[in-house]
C-alpha cells in the first residue's frame, strides 16, 4: 500500500469534521474557522521510539499520542478543535494493517472523547515516531498561564499521582496481567491517560495558574514557580493516591513516584483560597489541596509534622546533565 492509500484507508474520515472545518485531509492545507473573539492555543508533542515501551499496543500508542497534547490544551483551559498527525513508520509497521488499524482505533477513541478533528498530517518512512500538533480555542484573554501564581494561593491537583510511574516500575506497560483490577488500573493510567479537559475549562477565571503534570509534580510545579517568581510548600502526606497505588507501592518508594514519577497527565493549579471554595462547588471533578504558594522562592517538601524533607526529587528530563566528574584529590 502506498502512502496515499494508507492515509485514505486509515486517517481520512477518522473523525467527523465539525462546522469549524472548511477543508480537512486531502489538500495541501486544511482550512479552519476559529470562532470570532477567541485565541488559538497550539501545542505539539512527539512520542518517539525509545520514549515508550517497544511492545506497547498500537491502540494504546494512538490514544496516548493524542492524550498528551490534549492535556496541554486542558492546562490552558482551551477547548480542543483540530489536530494534525506526523507519522514516521518503519516499513514493517506500514505494511501491517492490524497495527495501523489498532493505532487509528486508539487515536479515534481519544479524539472522540476530546471532541477534536484530525485535519491533516504527514506520513514518512523511518524509525517509529508520532508527532501531534493540536489546536484549541479560548475566549480572548482567558487562558490559564504558568506565570500568574500569587503568594497565599493554594496548590491543588486533580486525580491521583504516581499511578503511571508505579505501573512503569512494575513493568505493567505491556504485560497482559492475569486479571487483577489493581494492576489493570495502574496499567491503564500509564497507557491511557485521561486529559482533564472539562476541569481545565471550568477553572478559567478561578485559577491563577495551571500546568499539566507530564514530567512529574516536582518539575512541572517548578515551571509555575519560575514563571511566577514565587516558591511553594507541598505537604507530602496530602498527595492523593489511588487505592491500587496504596496497595502495590511500598511506603518508602511513594514520594519519589508521586513527586517525580511523571506521566500523570493530571492538572496542578494555583488558586486563591476564596476561589478554591467556589471551585469545590462548581467543578465536575474534585481537587485535592496539597500545599501553598509562598513569597520565599524554591520548592519545599514537608512531612506530616510540617518539617522540611531533604529529598532529591527530580523530574523526568530528556537531556539530563552529565554526572559531575569526581573531585580531584
Ligand atoms: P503535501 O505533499 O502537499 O504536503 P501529502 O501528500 O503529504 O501533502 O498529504 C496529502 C494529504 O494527506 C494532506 O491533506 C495531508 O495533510 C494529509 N495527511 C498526510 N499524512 C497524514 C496523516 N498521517 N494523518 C492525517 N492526514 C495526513
Ligand atoms: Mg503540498
Amino acid at each position: 500500500m502506498d502512502e496515499f492509500a494508507l492515509i485514505r484507508k486509515h486517517f481520512r474520515g477518522l473523525t467527523p469534521p465539525g462546522d469549524d472545518v472548511v477543508l480537512g485531509i486531502g489538500d495541501d492545507c486544511a482550512l479552519l474557522v476559529p470562532p470570532p473573539g477567541e485565541e488559538l492555543a497550539v501545542t505539539t508533542d512527539t512520542l518517539a521510539a525509545g520514549h515508550f515501551e517497544p511492545k506497547v499496543k498500537a491502540e494504546d500508542l494512538g490514544w496516548k499520542s493524542l492524550a498528551v497534547s490534549l492535556s496541554d490544551l486542558a492546562a490552558m483551559g482551551a477547548r480542543p478543535r483540530w489536530f494534525v498527525l506526523a507519522l514516521t513508520l518503519p516499513p514493517e509497521l506500514a505494511a501491517d494493517p492490524a497495527w495501523l488499524e489498532g493505532f487509528a482505533r486508539g487515536l479515534k477513541a481519544m479524539a472522540d472523547q476530546g471532541c477534536i478533528a484530525l485535519v491533516g498530517g504527514d506520513t514518512t518512512a523511518g524509525p517509529l515516531s508520532v508527532t501531534i500538533t493540536a489546536l484549541g480555542t479560548i475566549p480572548a484573554g482567558r487562558a490559564l498561564r504558568r506565570s500568574c501564581a500569587k503568594p497565599g494561593d493554594r496548590v491543588c491537583v486533580t486525580g491521583t499521582l504516581g499511578d503511571a510511574a508505579l505501573a512503569l516500575q512494575l513493568g505493567l506497560a505491556t504485560q497482559c496481567a492475569r486479571f487483577d483490577p489493581a494492576r489493570e488500573f495502574l496499567k491503564n493510567r500509564l497507557n491511557r491517560p485521561t486529559p482533564r479537559l472539562v476541569t481545565g475549562r471550568e477553572l478559567r477565571g478561578l485559577a491563577h495558574a495551571a500546568v499539566d503534570l507530564s514530567d512529574g509534580l516536582a518539575g512541572d510545579l517548578q515551571h509555575i514557580l519560575e514563571e511566577s517568581w514565587v516558591g511553594a510548600e507541598i505537604e507530602t502526606d496530602k498527595l492523593p493516591m489511588s487505592e491500587a497505588f496504596e496497595r502495590l507501592s511500598p511506603a518508602a518508594s511513594r514520594l519519589p513516584l508521586q513527586a517525580a514519577g511523571g506521566d500523570d497527565y493530571e492538572l496542578c493549579v494555583c488558586l486563591p483560597p476564596e476561589a478554591l471554595a467556589e471551585a469545590r462547588r462548581k467543578l465536575s471533578q474534585p481537587l485535592t489541596e496539597i500545599g501553598r504558594i509562598t513569597r520565599e522562592p524554591g520548592l519545599r517538601w514537608l512531612d506530616a509534622q510540617g518539617r522540611v524533607i531533604d529529598a532529591d526529587l527530580r523530574a523526568f528530563n530528556h537531556f539530563p546533565a552529565p554526572a559531575a566528574p569526581a573531585a580531584q584529590p
